[in-house]
């Protein structure tokens, strides 16, 4: 299987070649030359426990690693989640199902791609002999679940930019508080916004790069859209079958990588009744699928931080199939974004999708009555996908984070506090970090006396 750049100014790679340099040359995103149709394979996958599953549906795409290698490092990538379903599908109701995403490591569904990553990353390591340094930055979540997914690898040295004082206090802890020596988070002065902007420059320096072998973990990664796949199928496989084809999957959108993952998976011959994507107030996501506009807003702090995006860059995935296929046509329509911070399309099909979006009050009453209601509590990005299922049922609403991440919107809107094992034990531990001015002069020489490139 090969993998052409969105773009199509780059030529096709193989798999391992496409995880290891994320964006392609281009400034384009991977995709399968052509995707394969899965609806034979089901009757054989039914039943598969997880990491089963995650290395039957794997097979198909990473060719280009032996297959026992392979079953070795999705097996390992599931060991550190805690259920024994590890992607556990909860009935609410009769036609409501909440598929739970958030036994991992830090307790969100990135870790499903972030363990994989991590594994992949190394087995590259193994073939070519060349350490790797990871460069990220990250307003939370990403952060958490790319050093756990890393910590400990050989070869591997993990730099995480966040700003100072703008994280949650357990989203800090969850990357400070490692104990592992190739871990580095750095904390910089300003905005995420200023720290993205240093970080893209470090990027640039395309010397720099490729001495110390410089690699993103942000979720343009496409091992990291396929490893979300994977729990789409699980789920589907574990409905009753009469209902599969008419369930509508309800997915927490930010910068578009969840839901586009299930999306793909229609493309391999999987039906399903359709996809619903749910933002907070920053809602460029729905306001595209409403109106057929693509257009920047401001970000504006939500009670669901990790969707606080204004530019999903998954989407440049979606406008590839959008179009046909047409590299001209996405460079042309990605341009004039660049250029203008907007695209209106002519004629918009929403390809299957509706959307929604939901106030800070929405969330917030939404999990109180959930809470009444079922006796089940949601953390307040899940909640967003809670607010209006109004002809969306039969569905399944992916549960992106569990709720003690977020304890001060948890308590506002229900009177207490959930808890996490994991987080209790991280309340007391000593934080570990690097303060660090924003800009590529800092950054490079802190990795330059931290690694021994
Ligand atoms: C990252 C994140 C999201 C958004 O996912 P996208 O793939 O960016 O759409 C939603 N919920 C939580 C808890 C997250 O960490």
């Amino acid at each position: 299987m090969r993998y052409v750049s969105t773009r199509g100014g780059s030529s096709p790679v193989g798999f391992t070649e496409a995880v290891a340099l994320g964006l392609a040359p281009d400034g384009g995103l991977y995709l399968p030359e052509s995707l394969p149709n899965l609806e034979g394979k089901l009757k054989d996958w039914e039943g598969l426990e997880y990491p089963d599953l995650c290395f039957s549906f794997f097979k198909e795409f990473a060719t280009d690693i032996e297959e026992n290698v392979l079953a070795d490092i999705v097996r390992r990538s599931y060991q550190s989640f805690t259920h024994p379903g590890v992607a556990p599908l909860q009935q609410l109701d009769e036609d409501l199902y909440v598929l739970e995403l958030f036994h991992g490591p830090t307790l969100a569904f990135k870790d499903f791609a972030l363990q994989l990553l991590g594994n992949f990353y190394e087995e590259q390591i193994r073939r070519t002999g060349k350490p790797i340094t990871v460069l990220g930055a990250t307003s939370g979540d990403t952060g958490a679940a790319a050093i756990h997914g890393l910590l400990g690898k050989e070869g591997v040295n993990i730099f995480i930019l966040y700003p100072e004082g703008r994280v949650s206090f357990l989203q800090e802890r969850q990357m400070t508080c490692i104990g592992a020596n190739n871990v580095f988070p750095l904390s910089v002065t300003g905005t995420f916004d200023d720290a993205q902007l240093a970080l893209k420059e470090t990027f640039s320096d395309q010397t720099f790069k490729e001495r110390v072998g410089l690699s993103a973990v942000n979720s343009i990664n496409l091992a990291r859209i396929l490893a979300q796949s994977v729990y789409y199928l699980y789920s589907w496989l574990l409905l009753p079958e009469q209902k599969r084809t008419r369930t509508t999957y309800v997915v927490p959108t930010g910068n578009f990588g969840n839901v586009f993952a299930g999306w793909l998976l229609g493309k391999m011959g999987i039906t399903m009744g359709g996809f619903h994507l749910a933002t907070n107030q920053n809602d460029v996501m729905h306001r595209l699928f409403e109106s057929g506009i693509y257009a920047k807003g401001p970000v504006t702090p939500s009670y669901a931080p990790s969707m606080d995006i204004q530019v999903a860059s998954n989407f440049e995935r979606f406008l590839y199939y959008f179009v046909d296929c047409d590299f001209g046509k996405v460079r042309e329509i990605m341009k004039s974004f660049s250029e203008t911070g907007s695209y209106r399309f002519e004629e918009f099909h929403n390809h299957g999708f509706s959307s929604s979006r939901a106030s800070d009050q929405e969330i917030s009453a939404v999990i109180r009555s959930v809470s009444s209601s079922h006796g089940y509590l949601v953390d307040p990005h899940t909640a967003c996908g809670l607010v209006n299922l109004n002809g969306l049922l039969p569905c399944v609403v992916l549960a992106t984070a569990h709720p003690a991440k977020f304890p001060e919107v948890i308590r506002e809107a229900v009177g207490a506090e959930p808890k996490a094992p994991s987080l209790e034990d991280l309340k007391d531990r000593p934080i570990v970090n690097y303060p660090l001015e924003p800009t590529r002069e800092a950054i490079q020489n802190f990795i330059l006396e931290n690694t021994d490139f």
